[in-house]
């Protein structure tokens, strides 16, 4: 592959060799594939890095990366990096993403990135407290924007405060608390430890101003502020598998869709799906998947019942519609983003200098492993070409099957 043709549609990338897939990075990435090479094989850290990043540090864990071609994302080509132990998931992903390259590929839209500091302040007055708290907002700003100057010289910081009385039955005296939220844009990272600090810091203020005591200052991972929304339009043939035509297909991925809408149970398998191609980025790029999974399954569940992250529909022109709505908050600094060396590379391979083309590769990897799942699941059911892809490593161990599936090698 010529790096600037900038082609992501590479037809046979299974089949080349891992050789040649390393060779077909480094055009794209305008590397030396001597250079280029070491680092994959590296695993990213060294033992120093690794006792740098944790704990009582033993060794090194290592997992595959991966690359997922075929990926249009508002109208350019990606190449997706993923780390999965999982068999099939690379492969279910860029198929997928082929067939919806035959629509307009995926769009991707963000929310700005603002996450969420939760300050818990004690005080027997809830009422009077949130009265207090709201006449000294732009102050309660000003402290918690000198906590982080750099984010505020970046044009993120402190962009809004907001109260919540949380009610509980009967409560003995000083248990009742308001929940400060301090809505922080954190810009290029995840945020964590910036908007802790900013909690800290307004922390004592809201204090002397409430005559209250402190809870706790932590952010609050359903980041319900900084979603996502990726979208699909695919034509029926596009979905067609030997045996099935299209349409039937898509009446199997809407009958799909329509058992999640309706229950739990198969909810959480679908959202596993989605959380395949997530994870798997988040993963590959050194960003917290603890985190993104809190935040999509507590978002899921926001109405008080369990819900698909995803929808799927057919539009006026009879194709497969898919949108995907949840949470993604993910960094391109800060925590292991720049410690990690195939992490960086993943990113550079995303083109990620800014969070946007992180997340938006996180959501379509996302919504891309679902609709191969639904696919699979709608029509000849996913155990065929899941086993196919993991008789590779069917003598080491035979896990259970999950929404991950692809069906045919026309990836
Ligand atoms: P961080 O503090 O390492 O980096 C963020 C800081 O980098 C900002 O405060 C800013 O001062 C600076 N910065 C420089 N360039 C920037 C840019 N372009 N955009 C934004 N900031 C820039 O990391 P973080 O993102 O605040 O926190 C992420 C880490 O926190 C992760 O490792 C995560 O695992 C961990 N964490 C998570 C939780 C949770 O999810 N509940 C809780 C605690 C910690």
């Amino acid at each position: 592959m010529d790096g600037t043709q900038r082609t992501s549609r590479l037809a046979g990338w299974h089949r080349v060799g891992r050789g040649a897939r390393v060779e077909a990075l480094a055009a794209w990435l305008g590397l030396d594939v001597d250079a280029l090479a070491p680092v994959l094989a590296s695993g990213g850290i060294d033992l120093a890095a690794a006792e740098a990043l944790i704990e009582n540090v033993c060794g090194r864990y290592a997992l595959p990366f991966a690359v997922a071609p075929n990926f249009r994302i508002n109208g350019e080509d990606v190449l997706i990096p993923m780390v999965i132990e999982e068999a099939s998931v690379v492969a279910a992903a860029a198929n997928a993403a082929r067939m919806v390259r035959a629509g307009r590929g995926f769009t991707v839209d963000l929310d700005p990135p603002v996450m969420i500091c939760q300050v818990q302040i004690f005080t027997d007055s809830p009422e009077d407290a949130a009265d207090r708290i709201a006449e000294h907002r732009d102050e309660l700003l000003d402290i918690a924007r000198a906590a982080d100057p750099m984010l505020s010289d970046l044009g993120g910081g402190p962009v809004g405060l907001e109260t919540r009385i949380i009610d509980h039955e009967a409560p003995e005296p000083g248990e009742r608390f308001v929940v400060v939220h301090l809505l922080v844009d954190v810009r290029d990272a995840m945020g964590a430890n910036a908007v802790n600090t900013m909690g800290e810091a307004v922390a004592p203020r809201l204090e002397a101003l409430t005559r209250g005591r402190r809870g706790l200052r932590i952010l609050s991972n359903l980041a319900d502020r900084r979603l996502v929304r990726a979208r699909f339009e695919c034509p029926a043939e596009a979905l067609a598998l030997p045996g099935f035509s299209g349409e039937e297909i898509l009446e199997g991925v809407l009958a799909a869709a329509r058992f999640a809408e309706l229950d739990p149970y198969r909810a959480a398998t679908h959202n596993k799906g989605i959380m395949n191609g997530v994870d798997a980025v988040v993963l590959a790029t050194g960003n917290d998947w603890r985190a993104i999974e809190a935040g999509a399954h507590a978002y899921a569940a926001r109405d008080g019942r369990y819900r698909p992250l995803s929808a799927f529909n057919r539009d006026a022109e009879g194709q497969l519609v898919g949108t995907l709505e949840m949470p993604m908050a993910l960094g391109v600094v800060g925590g292991a983003t720049r410690v990690h060396g195939v992490a960086r590379l993943a990113l550079e391979l995303l083109g990620a200098t800014r969070v946007d083309a992180l997340a938006r590769a996180a959501a379509a990897a996302g919504l891309a492993s679902n609709l191969a799942a639904l696919r699979a699941l709608g029509s000849e059911g996913i155990q065929r070409g899941h086993m196919r892809l993991h008789g590779r490593s069917r003598h080491l161990a035979r896990p259970r099957h999950t929404d991950s599936s692809t069906t045919r090698h026309d990836r």
